[in-house]
């Protein structure tokens, strides 16, 4: 008992290296301070205006240039009111559910959305594909709605498996159902672009709930993605 516990903890000794480099994710919920939305958006963008411009003068680059001298003022915009736009609740995406009148009950697939995200490792780009699908309990979503929920929780700095759990709690909270499976297929900057510099990489991460556990609702699933369940999807899942 004592040893478990023991080698228990001694893995989660990791370095802070440790956990950029192999992207280990800590929660499924992306980890927020309790005084987060203190500050409304117009200071948050102050404020990292400022720093981004200590970080950019103590790499020894000139603010008064003409081209770097509003660097600092638009990563502040882009980083609240866009790329990490996703961090604050209110951009939550409103969903309105409608009667499956059709009686369709076969699954509903929304393949190819593409989204960009942001390693939280490193802060550079993580671009992707998702694919969702959900079988209906008796509610359908508006199609627009799947590609909102998907950008929204990318919007935020992010691991791949964080994002896929995100998007399928919300689906299925929203749906009120487990039917729910995603795929996402995504290239991580912090790969190919440092670090081991490997271009030709690409994550793959999965969830399947309820019915999609079953092996025939899963491998329709990825006949529509012209995937198999013998192809590399499930052989990340499984390892
Ligand atoms: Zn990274």
């Amino acid at each position: 008992m004592r040893n478990s516990k023991n080698s228990f903890q001694k893995n989660l000794l990791l370095t802070d290296d440790d956990i950029g480099d192999d992207h280990i994710m800590t929660s499924l919920a992306t980890p927020m301070r309790p005084d987060a939305f203190e500050l409304s958006d117009e200071e948050k963008m102050a404020k990292i205006e400022h720093h981004f411009r200590e970080i950019m003068e103590t790499m020894g680059l000139d603010l008064t240039d003409d081209s770097l001298r509003g660097t600092p003022k638009r990563v502040a915009k882009m980083y609240v009111q866009e790329i990490f736009s996703g961090l604050n609740p209110k951009n939550r995406p409103s969903v309105a559910l409608f009667e499956n009148k059709y009686g369709y009950a076969e699954m509903l697939v929304e393949k190819d959305i593409t989204f960009y995200s942001n390693c939280e490792h490193h802060f550079v780009p993580i671009i992707g594909k998702a694919h969702v699908a959900y079988i209906s309990n008796g509610s359908v979503i508006g199609l627009s709605k799947i590609n909102r929920i998907v950008q929204y929780f990318a919007k935020r700095p992010q691991v791949q498996e964080r994002l896929t759990m995100q998007i399928a709690q919300e689906l299925c909270d929203i749906l009120g159902t487990d039917d729910v499976a995603i795929v996402i297929d995504a290239h991580h900057l912090c790969v190919s672009s440092r670090g081991v510099q490997d271009v030709n990489s690409s994550t793959v991460t999965a969830y399947y709930g309820g019915n999609f556990m079953k092996e025939a609702k899963k491998n329709e699933f990825l006949q529509y993605l012209n995937l198999s369940s013998n192809s590399n999807v499930t052989e990340v899942l499984q390892s």
